[in-house]
């Protein structure tokens, strides 16, 4: 059985007075909901304020990238010892943002897989087709393409704790969600890539989380897909109460 997950992608967003509001929110939602872990990805500045709030609560906290150097004359850049040391256990590799923002390549996103897996953190890879991509019928292709490139030479072993984002480009922070037949279909292409890349017991024990503009509203439809294991949620991760909705998905 896989356990769902429920994590809030804060990307640039909320100060020190949101974020204790926020955390407050979360801590009190997960004290009566044990069958869903929770987690959230703050902005650099704010985890070892959000690793202290959120003590003892269960919730994980990851960043939201990480550079693939440990250390060194890179300015501006975090590395995944320094994630680890504030706190975080999980880092997000590939957000579409890091990708079609700020260059992040397959390989650069390989790079920091290997870079967050050597820092013991455990990474939460981001993978996705942009809009032309999915009118050109051309989402397995890319999906797999990013996967395969995104993990090439990791062993299955290294990535026993790996979780794998399926976030359509079209979907993210546009109100626009995929059905709950698109994303089952794109959960399925993804777990079958490993089970024929690794194996049949890796392919069924790895976590697809679904994310694009996952609200309260969609979210029942979308958890009930088979092989959708949880959600990253960007903007509705912000508002507690539609944190909270989504955390308590089919209440
Ligand atoms: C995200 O940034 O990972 C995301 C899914 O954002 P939103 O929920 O706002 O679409």
């Amino acid at each position: 059985m896989r356990r769902p997950l429920i994590s809030g992608n804060w990307k640039m967003n909320l100060d020190r007075t949101g974020i204790l509001n926020l955390c407050g929110a979360i801590k009190e939602t997960v004290s009566s909901v044990t069958d869903v872990e929770v987690g959230v990805f703050p902005p650099f500045p704010y985890l070892s304020l959000v690793k202290e709030t959120l003590e003892n609560s269960g919730v994980f906290i990851g960043g939201q990238d990480l550079y693939f150097e440990t250390q060194g004359a890179f300015t501006g850049q975090v590395s995944g010892p320094m994630l680890k040391d504030a706190g975080a256990t999980h880092v997000l590799v590939g957000h579409s943002e890091r990708r079609h923002l700020f260059g992040d390549t397959n390989e650069i996103t390989l790079k920091k897989m290997q870079a967050a897996l050597d820092a013991g953190l455990k990474p939460v890879l981001c993978v996705g087709e942009k809009l032309p991509e999915r009118e050109a019928d051309r989402t397995a292709e890319v999906v797999i393409r990013q996967i395969e490139e995104g993990t090439r030479d990791l062993s299955e072993e290294s990535l026993k704790d790996l979780v794998v984002a399926y976030e359509p480009v079209w979907a993210i922070g546009t109100g626009m969600t995929a059905t709950p037949e698109q994303a089952g279909v794109a959960h399925r292409i993804i777990r079958d890539w490993f089970g024929n890349s690794f194996s049949h017991g890796f392919a069924e024990k790895l976590r697809i989380l679904y994310g694009g503009s996952v609200t309260p509203d969609n979210v029942d439809a979308l958890m009930a897909v088979d092989g959708v294991d949880g959600a990253l949620v960007g903007g509705a991760s912000l508002k507690p109460e539609l944190f909270e909705g989504i955390i308590r998905f089919n209440h």
